[in-house]
């Protein structure tokens, strides 16, 4: 279980490739990866080892895409299928997340109640779902209402077609780390995907969450803060 993600570089597939095999070591069922590619927003997702995603990516057609968030799953709500693997869309956003929503099966009900469906027997899927029935036009506003109906634990990166230049990102008990290099933003669930693309790193506490743009805007609750930065190493080795 691991998650990447990066915005702010020419083609971030090969940054999320290289990422989720630094991640390969914590074990995983499936994986999967999903882009902003010309404002579109593509998933693609396999079962067993990344190179049976790297595979599938390579016969998808992409433009360059600068927007991207990719995971590994350990499946503990739903088999390991492909439909359960992560990302999880809605009809414009993606998200993927490690940990456990302990409350999903309440909210699952109470959104197929208003009508929406569900795809997959993962806890994760609310999390997009929920995201979607609140979005009129405000993401961060969508996304703090999501985090408040959300127990249990969770990193969580989330991307959307209604909003192209922004990874949304939360954390409570499941790591998640942000990271930059000038203008180019990595995220990834420990440290190992960022030496060598990042300088300097944001490890986040529980309860922080955000967005990144050109910048990182970092929240506690309703308070904003200025990101702790640590100096990474420039290689594995140091
Ligand atoms: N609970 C989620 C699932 O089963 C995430 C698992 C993980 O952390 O990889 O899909």
């Amino acid at each position: 279980c691991g998650i990447v993600g990066c915005i702010g570089i020419e083609n971030v597939v090969d940054y999320l490739i290289e990422g989720l095999k630094e991640l390969e070591y914590r074990g995983y069922d499936s994986a999967g990866i999903a882009v902003l590619d010309n404002g579109e927003l593509k998933t693609i997702k396999a079962v067993g080892k990344i190179k049976n995603l790297e595979d599938k990516i390579s016969k998808v057609k992409l433009n360059k895409p600068s927007v991207g968030i990719a995971h590994t799953r350990w499946a503990t709500h739903g088999k390991p299928t492909e439909i359960n693997a992560h990302p999880h869309r809605g009809e414009f956003s993606a998200v993927v997340h490690n940990g456990i929503i302990e409350n999903y099966q309440e909210i699952k009900k109470f959104l197929q109640k208003e009508g929406v469906n569900f795809l997959s027997q993962t806890d994760t899927e609310v999390i997009v779902k929920l995201f979607e029935y609140y979005y009129n036009g405000d993401e961060v506003e969508a996304f703090q209402k999501t985090l408040e109906k959300l127990d249990g634990a969770y990193a969580i990166l989330l991307i959307s077609e209604k909003f192209p230049k922004k990874i949304l990102f939360a954390k409570k008990g499941s790591p998640l780390i942000v990271a930059k290099n000038e203008n180019k933003i990595y995220f990834a669930s420990s440290d190992a995907p960022l030496i060598g693309h990042a300088t300097t790193a944001h490890y986040l506490e529980d309860d922080e969450w955000g967005w990144v743009d050109e910048e990182i805007h970092i929240f506690k609750g309703h308070e904003k803060l200025s990101p702790r930065f640590k100096d990474l190493p420039n290689n594995k080795e140091s």
